[in-house]
């Protein structure tokens, strides 16, 4: 079994554009996968159908044993997603997004509290627990919104260009944490269009261009050809 298993997977959006013509993906579960392409390649829109927040057009999607379009909700519990965008309330402190978070998932309380302290001091966030999430710096950010993620505990993390204008001294920090989080068995996959960034983390790589797959190898022999 996959932790990610797609097939023939196609999106048309409204207007014509085909932003995946029938995609084949699959990703081991415990891996650090990247998926690598420029702006426009499709690489947010596999990550949207992914995680129910855009429909496909056809094609299959599982994760782990569970079909997406079947099994919607049990497919869903297996996701963290951190988006591109930070949409966390900007007016609530760190300590309710995280708790509002764990009730989202039907975390218990007596269970949320302590993870939520976990993930906020592993991220270096714990200082800011009682701020408004608006006083954060960018990187605070983005750290936030990986901690929040995790809050139900998922087998999957799916981060979607996760460094986007973070200074390479928080970088560093970020990518160890996920180094590490991921050697504790969590899948992840993100996207990027550095190659840098995949080449530091991911143990195999997806080429998506104008919504095709062009590669799908393993980051060591995609260093050795270039
Ligand atoms: P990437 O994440 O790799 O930059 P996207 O998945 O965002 O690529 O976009 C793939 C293609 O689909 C692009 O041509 C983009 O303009 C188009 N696209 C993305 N979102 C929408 C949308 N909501 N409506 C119409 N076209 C879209
Ligand atoms: P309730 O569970 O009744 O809503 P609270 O959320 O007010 O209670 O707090 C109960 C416990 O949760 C506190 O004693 C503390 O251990 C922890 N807690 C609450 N808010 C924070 C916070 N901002 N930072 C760290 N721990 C907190």
């Amino acid at each position: 079994m996959y932790a990610l298993d797609i097939n023939g997977l196609t999106k048309t959006y409204k207007g014509g554009t085909q932003a995946l013509q029938g995609i084949n993906l699959q990703v081991k579960q415990g891996d650090f996968f990247a998926l690598l392409g420029p702006n426009g390649a499709g690489k947010s829109t596999t990550i949207g159908i992914i995680s129910s927040l855009v429909n496909k057009t056809a094609g299959d999607v599982k994760i782990f044993e569970y079909s997406l379009a079947s099994q919607m909700e049990d497919a869903k519990s297996c996701i963290g997603l951190v988006p591109q965008e930070f949409n966390f309330n900007q007016f609530e402190t760190l300590w309710q997004i995280m708790l509002n978070q764990a009730g989202y998932y039907g975390v218990p309380r007596n269970v949320a509290k302590p993870r939520a302290e976990k993930y906020l001091k592993q991220l270096d966030l714990w200082e800011k627990r009682n701020s408004a999430a608006r006083t954060l710096s960018g990187g605070m950010k983005r750290r936030l919104m990986i901690a929040r993620a995790l809050m139900h505990e998922p087998r999957m993390l799916i981060l979607d260009e996760p460094t986007a204008g973070v200074d390479i001294e928080i970088r560093r920090s970020m990518w160890t944490f996920l180094k590490e989080i991921n050697q504790q068995g969590i899948t992840i996959i993100l996207t990027t269009h550095y190659l840098e960034e995949a080449e530091m983390l991911c143990r195999n790589i997806a080429i998506i261009d104008k919504g095709q797959i062009v590669k799908n190898t393993s980051m060591k022999s995609l260093l050795a050809t270039l």
